[in-house]
């Protein structure tokens, strides 16, 4: 029987997901998960969508009940802080300065969010997003607001944006670049969502900045956009992208460019330490781009249970296609894929069931597809994309083109 330790830091979906897919591989030694936040592993994707208006406790919320942990014997340090990592010494220190030794440290760190570089930026009812505890800052306020200025038109922003609305609350969404939700998909997708969000009552606003939060009496009362508007609001929400959370592996040596950089196998620059999820650069098994950073459920599950099988010593190269969704209201966005750095795109909308399939190529060859609205269009595209089928711009143009038929 194995007397290895394996530390995990991080419990968010990717940390969880090393812990679970170690005891399924049979792993006998003992697992410790530090979760920095007060909780069990908990699901996000719901934060910026039902839970905010929904009463739900947060145990709802969590990936595993409490009772897995101790059935799995996974032992689940809620609410303790990794502070510092001994590589030669191989152990690490928690803030509150108590030492555990590991065989294989696994980095599950996450990612930071951005700040607003903004005076007014700390007033009471600026809000961000990333954890429960976030989420039930912005429950009451988002409740009681009549109005939200919404900064950042990502995926974040736009949720939000949809579920503002369902609320009745009055809504403008202020992005910095020239089109909606820029970094995951292509211009014709941005359109959509445009399209969709003004339908819905959101004022957008494109190139435009906010240079100045207003208070009063320590409240938010309006914000301040680039180009001179002034907008009295009760509400501001700042998501403006995110950081990869790399601090403890930039202290202790590790290769880190904007993120912790990892081979196929999870591996970071020491054979010991292992990372998983949105705190990591690698290379790509699909798509035009050299490294990545995947902010996305699917990555954090796949690439840990990568980091698992290499340290049971069955190491499988991450080679699983990234996909990724967004709910908006009553546009569900499914992408298979990665559509970046893509060259041309063909649309086949459905204007009536408000639905539409978005292929995108790099040099004639499809390498992802959009789906809005279009659920059986993203498990095919995840099928034929996930087993290397060659689809070119030809296929698609023809009418009677159905992607299901690649499979
Ligand atoms: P995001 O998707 O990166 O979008 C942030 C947007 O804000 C970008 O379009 C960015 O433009 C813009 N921006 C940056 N600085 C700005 C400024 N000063 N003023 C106005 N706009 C500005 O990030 P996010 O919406 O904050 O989401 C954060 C993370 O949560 C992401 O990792 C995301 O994948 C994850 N998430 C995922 C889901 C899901 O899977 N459904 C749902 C929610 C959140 P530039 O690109 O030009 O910087």
């Amino acid at each position: 029987m194995t007397t290895e330790n394996v530390i995990i830091v991080g419990g968010g979906q990717a940390g969880v997901q090393a812990a679970v897919t170690l005891r399924e591989l049979g792993f006998a030694g003992a697992i410790r998960l530090f979760c920095a936040e007060g909780y069990l592993p908990y699901q996000r994707p719901p934060l910026s969508k039902t839970y905010l208006k929904e009463d739900s406790p947060p145990e709802k919320m969590y990936l595993r009940p409490d009772k897995f942990f101790a059935e799995k014997s996974i032992d689940c340090h809620v609410g303790v802080k990794v502070a510092a990592i001994d590589r030669v010494a191989r152990n690490v220190t928690t803030a509150t300065g108590e030492e555990f030794a590991y065989d294989h440290l696994v980095l599950a760190t996450g990612v930071i969010n951005r700040r607003l570089p903004a005076p007014g930026a700390d007033l009471d009812g600026v809000v961000m997003l990333r954890g429960l505890d976030d989420a039930h800052h912005m429950r009451p306020r988002i409740r009681a607001a009549r109005h939200i200025v919404i900064i950042g038109g990502g995926v974040i922003g736009l949720e939000v944006a949809a579920l503002s609305r369902s609320m009745g609350i009055e809504a403008d969404v202020v992005e910095l670049g020239d089109r909606l939700a820029g970094r995951i998909g292509s211009v014709a997708l941005s359109d959509y969502f445009l399209r969709h969000h003004q339908a819905l009552g959101a004022r957008i606003h494109l190139k435009a900045g906010v240079t100045e939060i207003e208070g009063r009496d320590g409240k938010v009362v309006a914000a301040h956009l680039s180009g001179g508007q002034r907008i009295e609001t009760d509400l501001v929400l700042v998501c403006i992208g995110v950081m990869p959370d790399m601090a403890l592996a930039e202290a202790a040596g590790l290769d880190v460019k904007d993120g912790i950089l990892v081979d196929e196998h999870a591996r970071t620059s020491d054979q010991a330490v292992l990372a998983a999820g949105d705190c990591t650069r690698f290379k790509p098994a699909h798509g035009t781009l050299a490294s990545i950073r995947l902010e996305s459920v699917q990555n954090a599950i796949d690439q840990a249970k990568c980091a698992a099988e290499t340290i049971v010593g069955k190491p499988r190269p991450y080679t699983s296609l990234p996909w990724f969704w967004s709910d908006q209201g009553t546009l569900k966005l499914q992408i298979a894929g990665l559509t970046a750095g893509h060259d041309r795109t063909i649309s086949k909308a459905d204007p009536v069931k408000d639905a539409a399939t978005i292929y995108c190529f790099f040099e004639g060859r499809l390498i992802g597809v959009e789906c809005v609205n279009r659920p059986a269009d993203f498990m095919a595209a995840r099928r034929v994309l996930g087993a290397g089928k060659v689809v070119r711009v030809d296929d698609v143009e023809k009418d009677s083109f159905e992607l299901k038929s690649f499979m």
